[in-house]
């Protein structure tokens, strides 16, 4: 079994995964590019796999379903252009002979799902597709769910193994990482993987697959209990000079549970990047 990212857009990849005959593809949102790398390599589209309701992650499912011998995979909780089969958290659905676990990530949208395979046929990692919810040094913006939601979706996906493979859906790793780095200046962790990462866009190659236990060390939105992440954010949200616009001071009552901190670290360290240019 083969994974590849095709390049849609101007910074979206849609991930297959194929045997030399059968495919399956995560998020089509071109069907323009996925129909031409199904034609080069004379592969049968057998399945796809939709992770939220975005434009930019359904635009090819029309335009594919004539081609397609098989089910689309998508969430129950979402409206899609075309007959999809609904799946909820929990669930197991199979495709190609593999078995991929739904989990319910809300939050970048209410009804987001990931795709979670465990044992992969080619030995080399779980493999995660996880849409918009994680990305390799950030995370997406919370357009339908609220902070805690996505910040517990997150969390969800933080606790499966070290090793798994992370397929997001958009490179937007440099400029994450540019963000990352003004959290952490001082993670050299980070500092090395950002001079990795420059290295293989220069190249035109992609930064991704990451994996888990690399997001744990450099991605801020993944690190919300450690004190370094919720220092810059207290930093930062007394920092602007229109204090009126600043967001406000962290929540430091002696009562306030370990995990609501980090909700609200989450929450703030969410806003900043919003408005971080
Ligand atoms: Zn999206
Ligand atoms: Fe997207």
């Amino acid at each position: 079994m083969k994974l590849e990212a095709i390049a849609a857009f101007a910074d979206n990849y849609i991930w297959i995964l194929h045997d030399g005959q059968n495919a399956l593809v995560v998020d089509p949102g071109d069907a323009a590019p996925v129909l031409q790398f199904l034609a080069e390599r004379s592969l049968q589209l057998s399945g796809i796999l939709v992770t939220h309701h975005h434009a930019d992650h359904v635009g090819g499912l029309k335009a594919l379903q004539p081609v397609l011998q098989g089910p689309i995979y998508a969430p129950a909780l979402e409206t899609l252009p075309v007959p999809c089969t609904p799946c909820h958290g929990g669930q197991k659905v199979e495709l190609l002979g593999m078995q991929f676990e739904v989990i319910d990530v809300p939050g970048h949208t209410a009804g987001h799902i990931a795709f979670y395979l465990a044992s992969p046929p080619d030995d080399a990692g779980p493999l995660l597709f996880c849409g918009d919810t994680l990305f390799s040094a950030g995370c997406g913006r919370v357009f339908e769910g609220t902070p805690a939601q996505m910040h517990h979706s997150l969390q969800r996906l933080a606790a499966l193994p070290g090793a798994t493979r992370v397929c997001c859906t958009h490179e937007y790793t440099l400029s994450n990482l540019r963000f990352a780095r003004t959290v952490e200046p001082d993670n050299a962790e980070l500092k090395r993987y950002q001079q990795w990462c420059e290295a293989r866009r220069a190249q035109g190659l992609p930064t991704l697959p990451s994996t888990l236990q690399l997001e744990l060390q450099i991605n801020p939105f993944l690190r919300c209990e450690q004190a370094a992440v919720a220092r810059a954010v207290t930093q930062a949200s007394r920092a602007p000079a229109d204090t009126a616009a600043a967001p406000s001071a962290l929540c430091s009552t002696p009562t306030a549970k370990a995990a609501d901190r980090a909700v609200e670290v989450f929450a703030q360290l969410r806003q900043w990047k919003n408005e971080f240019r």
